[in-house]
């Protein structure tokens, strides 16, 4: 989304003619390496390849709609973030963008760590062999069954989300024998540069334990009086899809401020703070995503100034990039099916899938880029609605976005950045069934996650 560029973008359901576009690009042929995966091109007969394996291929063998998943991509990425915050840091993995259990292995053998905010994605991480120790639960109304199976397996964090929580995690870990490491989410009152929806450190929202109002240094008090639990640490989360670091800035200072409020009233330095996630990605040519390197550097250099200033010892810093490392790294391939040209206005393109294996363009106005990506074509840029096949008229993939005029039923088109946050949202809606993840490397294709079938559908329909 680039919010930078169309902070009151239009509102899901809105009724909106002009739309926000950028102007087509020089040559539509063009796959912008800012939004695509690392290893995607075009061959010599105009076809798009991902991982040296052409499109046209990879639907016929497994068909559309289907993600493709750069694994080289995912792990340079995975690369990139731990060399930026080096041995001084941690990073976790968001699981709840994309998690299977090749994603498990891939974080595994890169040495992230792991957020999980459900049981299934504890299950999952646990059933790929993710080693507990690297494991954070997180969530706002964890179960106690979310709890009890957290603890026995031993997770390296519980990341507490209110009081209640924090006196049923002390008694679940007593109960168990256990001391269970947990860390305190407060919310620092930063209002990050994004939709309303998906910020998450405003004080009027269900996350967190409030800074302002001294909730948080409450908390605080309460946690270090309760056995079964041991205060590690600190944890704010301010938001998703943002580019500017004013935000972990603010944030980053008010946490600091806790943790010498702490000091001097208790006379304990945690040694741990986590700045969360919500690194922005390029969806469209228009955003301008910083490197891991680089807010590696700015992370790092306001923890420790802060931590000078109040003469604290710089504790360990976590970070979670969810979007961030998995986004950029896959696309949706969709098979063209009709296409309406409306006098005036714009042409609708509807594809073989929707809103069932994207979602965020209806739920956040999320902003995308299409391209053809079966041949070239040096046609005229044709404005175009790229919609599914759902029975909503908000079930819009791609909002505005520029064509080739001599599209056709049958061509294959695809959208990239898709890997965040689409498959792990996807739902059944109209009994869709949801697609498959192909993971792609080195010139050969593996399915991670299979596409759903009709026999999955029906075998939980038992009425
Ligand atoms: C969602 C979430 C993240 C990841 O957010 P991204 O925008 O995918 O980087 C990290 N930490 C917490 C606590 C979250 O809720």
């Amino acid at each position: 989304m680039s919010r930078s560029a169309h902070p009151a973008g239009p509102r899901y359901g809105d009724v909106h003619t002009e739309g926000h576009y950028s102007p087509p690009p020089a040559d539509l042929n063009t796959l912008d390496d800012k939004i695509w995966s690392r290893t995607v091109g075009r061959d010599e007969d105009g076809v798009a390849t991902v991982a040296g394996l052409p499109v046209t291929r990879l639907a016929e063998e497994f068909g559309t709609p289907a993600y493709f998943l750069d694994e080289a991509d995912f792990r340079a990425r995975c690369r990139a973030w731990t060399d930026a915050f080096g041995k001084d840091a941690d990073v976790f993995y968001a699981g709840k963008a994309f998690l299977s259990r090749a994603v498990v292995h891939w974080l595994k053998e890169e040495g992230l760590n792991l957020d999980v905010c459900s049981g299934g994605e504890l299950a999952t991480a646990l059933d790929a062999g993710m080693p507990p120790e690297r494991i954070a639960l997180h969530g706002n109304n964890k179960s106690v069954h979310e709890i009890e199976r957290a603890v026995s397996a031993g997770v390296g964090r519980i990341v507490l989300d209110s009081f209640q929580e924090m006196v049923r995690v002390a008694h679940i870990a007593q109960s168990l024998g256990r001391v269970q490491p947990v860390q305190i989410r407060v919310t620092v009152g930063v209002e990050a540069h994004t939709h309303e929806f998906i910020a998450t450190a405003h004080e009027d929202q269900k996350f967190g334990i409030a800074l302002a109002d001294g909730q948080a240094a409450e908390a605080v008090r309460r946690a270090l009086k309760l056995d079964g639990i041991e205060l590690i640490g600190i944890h704010s989360h301010i938001g998703s899809q943002i580019f500017d670091m004013a935000g972990f800035e603010v944030s980053a200072r008010r946490v600091v401020g806790l943790l010498a409020e702490i000091r001097d009233e208790h006379g304990v330095e945690l040694p741990e703070i986590d700045l969360g996630g919500g690194l922005g990605i390029a969806y469209t040519p228009e955003d301008d995503p910083r490197e891991p390197h680089d807010i590696a550097k700015s992370l790092t250099a306001i923890v420790t100034r802060e931590c000078e200033s109040a003469g604290l010892r710089t504790p360990r810093i976590s970070v979670e990039p969810g979007r961030a490392i998995v986004g950029p790294t896959a696309f949706t391939l969709y098979e063209v099916g009709t296409i309406k040209p409306l006098e005036g206005l714009r042409t609708y393109v509807s594809v073989d899938g929707g809103m069932s294996d994207n979602i965020r363009t209806a739920l956040y106005d999320a902003e995308y880029s299409v391209a053809l990506v079966s041949r070239r074509s040096d046609a005229e840029p044709m404005l175009s609605r790229v919609v599914g096949k759902h029975c909503e008229s908000g079930d819009i993939v791609v909002r505005d976005a520029f064509l080739p005029a001599d599209l056709a039923p049958g061509d294959l088109i695809a959208v990239p950045a898709t890997g965040a946050y689409c498959r792990s949202m996807a739902s059944n809606y109209n009994h869709a069934l949801r697609p498959p993840v192909v993971a792609v490397k080195d010139g050969s294709a593996r399915v991670i996650v299979r596409r759903e079938t009709e026999e999955d559908l029906l075998r939980l329909d038992v009425g």
